[in-house]
């Protein structure tokens, strides 16, 4: 370990409580991506938030979002976009099922995706019938998705401006997989749930930290420990940040995005599969089990993915 690391696992500051002190365990010592071994997952003493320390500095964090840039051109050649674009379906449709259980349409006529990245959601609630907008910061993601869907994106970060214009314009906010990339995810989620119309609901979605494959399969972990993640949540701790920012009405819950293929390509392969265009496929003779499997998983809160609906009064 550098000396650096090594300072890293004495002390570190807290994202969630703001608390500054000896970590209570290392998650990691390495990630997938950066392999300067500066940087460590680590759970917090105080309130047992789990992160990078210490968190990159804007320049590193830019540098890393500039070269992450690299395979997003490579979707512009046709077949890797279409691929991802197959891929987003099993999520649009769980996402438009999440939305409609927690909203009925007539009572639902705006929707704004935060973090809208190719668009894929947007473009089905559009197909849907509803009055929907993505907020995107990336130039090459807003290319393709306006390409995709039309101009019905906003090119911008959520901040101060943004919110004061469009304070309480939406019914429904959504935020799919972006708050465990930032620095200040309460600030974020505080100014996006202003964002919200009164009745209104926000949705929030990020990896699990408690994914029970993460346990079993180091490789798996290897996979998700990287530089672009800073915050790595559990159900608890998406609550703590979401009352952090003010929200008071907060369901948390779980879900199993990945399932049992999932499961025998990283048993069998210890690396992820990136070639197949729908990565669950569809066999009847699968259902039910999968089902099981799911639920299982769900009701243990060892499933991949924690999600959040917030109602706003
Ligand atoms: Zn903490």
């Amino acid at each position: 370990m550098s000396s650096s690391g090594l300072e890293a696992a004495q002390n570190m500051t807290c994202i969630l409580s703001g608390e500054s002190g000896a970590p209570k365990q290392i998650h990691s010592r390495t990630l997938r991506d950066e392999d300067s071994g500066r940087f460590s997952v680590a759970e917090c003493a105080f309130c047992g938030h789990a992160q990078i320390t210490p968190l990159p500095s804007e320049e590193e964090e830019a540098a890393y979002y500039a070269a992450d840039m690299q395979p997003k051109a490579l979707w512009k050649n046709g077949e890797q976009y279409e691929a991802m674009r197959e891929r987003s379906g099993m999520d649009t449709d769980r996402r438009l099922a999440w939305l409609e259980s927690e909203m009925p349409r007539e009572k639902c006529r705006s929707v704004l995706d935060v973090g809208s990245g190719y668009g894929f959601f947007v473009k089905r609630l559009i197909e849907e019938g509803y009055n929907a907008r993505g907020l995107e910061v990336s130039t090459d993601r807003l290319e393709l998705a306006r390409a995709d869907v039309g101009d019905v994106f906003f090119e911008n970060m959520v901040d101060k401006d943004f919110v004061t214009q469009h304070e309480g314009e939406f019914d429904a906010v959504t935020s799919f997989h972006v708050i465990e990339h930032l620095r200040d995810p309460i600030a974020y989620l505080a100014q996006i749930l202003r964002l919200v119309a009164p009745g209104g609901k926000l949705l929030v979605e990020v990896p699990n930290l408690t994914d029970e494959i993460m346990y079993y399969i180091p490789n798996y972990g290897n996979h998700l420990w990287q530089i672009g993640h800073l915050n790595y949540f559990d159900q608890a701790h998406l609550e703590t940040a979401l009352r952090k920012a003010g929200a008071k009405d907060v369901t948390v819950s779980g879900v199993q995005r990945y399932g049992l293929r999932h499961l025998v390509t990283w048993t069998d392969r210890h690396g992820p599969d990136l070639g197949k265009k729908d990565p669950e496929g569809t066999n009847p003779l699968f259902e039910r089990i999968e089902a099981l499997y799911r639920e299982d998983r769900i009701t243990k809160g060892t499933c991949d993915t924690v999600i959040a609906t917030v109602s706003v009064p």
